[in-house]
This record gives structure tokens, C-alpha cells and sequence, in this order.
């Protein structure tokens, strides 16, 4: 680990109080020219005495913007200390849990998943337009069928063809055949440089493609392709799970992933996480965000400063062997409720290194599915499955009370 460690409480928050004085102080400092203060003060208090010990509440009503992206070229110096902190915390993510080469990588701390999400595709059909001379018509998003809904949004947005690719109904993996003749089509229509995502844990089901599929299909054509790894959902999961994992930057055909920090890391919305690695970004200059210092290069403008640090906070609370600690439970916890369903005889689908496990709806009547929350894959009467996601707050106590009530196996059969 390069980056990241454990700290104690009070080292973090020296840290960010530190940060917090290398920003501009809206009470003390003049500051004439942005279109930015402190919450307002007549509705939240900068003085109440519980904000001295929660350095994130501090943070939050100081209120800095981490406006545009601070991996590369020059940035806004009103906001320097909280800039600092986000690089801080990107460092832990690309280049200790992601492998990115130190200085390797450029991102930002995005709204969200769906954004981080879009931000790639954006990013891919501008670099096929510069760098190939590339027609919108010839790109296209490549995709499995289980991909997040962010994607269809991009898609819909820049105005890029989808092409879909099927899974297998139960154990939902990509059929190499069915992939390379879907390229192959595309290819026969016109279509010459392909954005590929690839999923490192579904939302319904945690499934994980492998990117080597995808790649192997385009080697074997010689085939244009940048490879984007969603892993919103699965990125603080996976790496720590599966320690053999090669969905990283060594492999030379990644180039880009997205985390969601407000998922499994349980931050607060509004932290998802993009990272790519150098020389990509560029792509999406804004040329005309002249009165951002440094340059604009992200989707959003405006971001909170807070999130960056609620991050920073998360990952140096536990430090690099507690989160693996928890994550250990969680997959302990997960294997569990599966033995357990395996010997009643349930059909599900786990990936083994993740914690969401999928339950044949045929086992799970509506009153139980209402009863426990369960989310189906569709909310309409074809739907064939539901979900369990086991979160730290989902315990052995819940998934008992729930196996209990999944009785009736013999029934139906
Ligand atoms: C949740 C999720 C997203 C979208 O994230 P938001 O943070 O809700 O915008 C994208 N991809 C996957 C796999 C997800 O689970």
C-alpha cells in the first residue's frame, strides 16, 4: 500500500482541519469574486459546539467546491486543501486498490455511478472522434444484458447505439460465440470502434464479466475497443474478495472503472468514483469553462469538497486490513445463507466473490418478497427473480428469519 493507511481519529481530523485552512475562509478571508460562501449561517450554525469533534460537519458547512478535476493541470486555489484530500483519496483507490502506476491515472469524485458511468462513454466517443476520425454512426456501447440502466442513459444521450449482449437466464455469463457474432454484425453495418463495458458485479445478481472476453473476441478481429469496468457496486468488494483478481489496471486492456463509494463503502450519496488512466481524459475538455482555473474536464461542474473527505474519512477509519476484514464477514455471511438454501433445495445464483445472492422467484411468494424487502428483477409478473444484497446491517438473524419462511420447496415440486 502506497497511499492508504489506518489513521486514528485525531490524526484525521488534524488532517482535515489543515485542509480546511489551505481552502479560503469565507468568515475571515476577503473573498469578492466567486459565487460561493459557508451554508448560510442564520440557518446553519458555523459555531454550535458539537461541530469542534465532527470534522465532516465542519467540512460540510464551510461547503468548498472541488469543482473540476485535480489529477492533472492546475485548479482552483480556493479550495486547494480539500482538492488535496480527493487526490489523497483517489491515490488509495487507483493505485492500491485498482494497481494504477502512481501518476498514472486521472479522475474525480462524481455525483454518482450513473454519472462516473457516462463519463467514460463520453469520454471513449470523443477519443474515437479526435484520435480515428471516427463518425458517431461507426461507435458503438457494447454491453451484456445485465448492465446498469446508466448505461442505456449514455447511450441515449450521446446518441450511441447499444448492442446488447444476452446472458445465460442461470448463470448469467456472456456466450463467447454470441458475443463475436454480434460484433461481427456490427461490423458488417458499418460500425468500427467499440466502447465495451464490462461489469465487475451486477446490481441484481453481483455477476462479474470477464473483461478477457471481451478482448480475446476483438484481439482475435483486430478489432478497435477501449474497455470500461463498472464496478459501482462491486469495486470495494471484489478487489478484497477475490485476491487473485486481475480486473485492474495490470491488465493493459482496462482503461478506464467506476466505483460507488455511497454503496458498499456506505458514504454518504453523491460519491461516486472515476478514474481512467492518463492521456484519456482530455477528451473531455469543455474549452469554453474559461472561468474554471485549470481546467474543466468532468461532467458535473460544481461537486461538494465534503464527499471527498467523508471518502477519505471511510477508507482511513478502517485502513487497508480492516475493510478486508469486513468484507470477509459479509462473504462469510453470504456463503452461509447459500449452504443453507442449497440444502433446502432452493435454485439461486451467487457469484462466488461477491455478497448478493438471487433467489428463483418460483420459492418466494409475493407476502414474503413484501415482508423482507426482497428487490425482484423485474417489477412486473415475468419476473423470475429477487435479490438478497447482504450488507453490514443484513445479519444471520434476518437471512434465518427469511430461510425460515422458504419452506416450500417440496410443495411446489
Ligand atoms: C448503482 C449502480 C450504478 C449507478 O450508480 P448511481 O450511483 O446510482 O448513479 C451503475 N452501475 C452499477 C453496476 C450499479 O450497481
Amino acid at each position: 500500500m502506497l497511499f492508504w493507511k489506518k489513521r486514528t481519529a485525531e490524526n484525521q481530523q488534524q488532517y482535515i482541519q489543515q485542509a480546511l485552512k489551505d481552502n479560503v475562509n469565507f468568515s475571515t478571508d476577503t473573498s469578492l469574486g466567486y459565487p460561493a460562501s459557508k451554508l448560510d449561517p442564520k440557518v446553519f450554525s458555523t459555531e454550535a459546539p458539537f461541530l469542534k469533534d465532527a470534522p465532516l460537519l465542519q467540512v460540510f458547512v464551510n461547503n468548498p467546491n472541488n469543482i473540476g478535476c485535480h489529477t492533472c493541470g492546475t485548479s482552483e486555489k480556493a479550495f486547494k486543501g480539500t482538492q488535496e484530500i480527493e487526490v489523497d483519496v483517489l491515490n488509495m483507490i487507483a493505485v492500491d486498490i485498482f494497481k494504477a502506476p502512481p501518476g498514472g491515472f486521472d479522475g474525480y469524485i462524481a455525483p454518482g455511478g450513473t454519472e462516473a458511468n457516462i463519463q467514460a462513454l463520453w469520454m471513449y466517443r470523443n477519443y474515437f472522434i479526435n484520435e480515428y476520425n471516427a463518425k458517431a454512426q461507426e461507435i458503438a456501447i457494447v454491453a451484456s444484458e445485465d448492465t446498469h440502466y446508466s448505461i442505456a442513459k449514455g447511450a441515449n444521450l450521446l446518441m450511441l447505439e447499444w448492442l446488447k449482449i444476452p446472458v445465460d437466464e442461470n448463470n448469467r455469463s456472456i456466450d463467447e460465440n454470441v458475443l463475436e457474432g454480434i460484433i461481427l454484425e456490427a461490423r458488417s453495418r458499418g460500425k468500427k470502434y467499440f466502447i465495451t463495458v464490462a461489469n465487475m458485479g451486477t446490481t441484481m445478481f453481483g455477476s462479474v464479466d470477464d473483461p478477457d472476453t471481451y478482448s480475446s473476441i476483438y484481439d482475435r478481429h483486430s478489432i478497435v475497443y477501449r474497455l470500461h469496468i463498472d464496478g459501482a457496486y462491486g469495486g470495494f468488494v471484489y478487489p478484497f474478495s477475490n485476491p487473485d483478481s486481475r480486473i485492474n489496471f495490470n491488465n493493459p486492456n482496462i482503461s478506464s472503472v467506476t466505483i460507488d463509494a455511497h454503496k458498499m463503502l456506505q458514504a454518504p450519496y453523491g460519491t461516486g468514483i472515476f478514474i481512467c488512466r492518463k492521456g484519456l481524459i482530455q477528451n473531455t475538455l469543455t474549452k469554453e469553462a474559461e472561468y474554471v482555473e485549470g481546467m474543466d474536464l468532468t461532467l458535473c461542474g460544481s461537486r461538494p469538497g465534503v464527499n471527498a473527505v467523508a471518502v477519505w474519512m471511510i477508507l482511513s477509519t478502517y485502513g487497508p486490513h480492516g475493510w478486508f476484514e469486513k468484507i470477509s464477514v459479509l462473504q462469510m455471511r453470504t456463503s452461509w445463507f447459500c449452504k443453507v438454501l442449497q440444502e433446502k433445495g432452493i435454485p439461486y445464483f451467487r457469484e462466488p466473490y461477491m455478497n448478493i445472492v438471487t433467489i428463483n422467484a418460483a420459492f418466494v411468494t409475493d407476502e414474503i418478497a413484501a415482508r423482507f424487502d426482497l428487490v425482484p428483477q423485474k417489477h412486473d409478473p415475468s419476473n423470475l427473480w429477487y435479490k438478497v444484497v447482504v450488507m453490514d446491517h443484513v445479519e444471520i438473524e434476518h437471512l434465518t428469519a427469511l430461510l425460515n419462511t422458504l419452506n416450500t420447496v417440496t410443495v411446489l415440486l
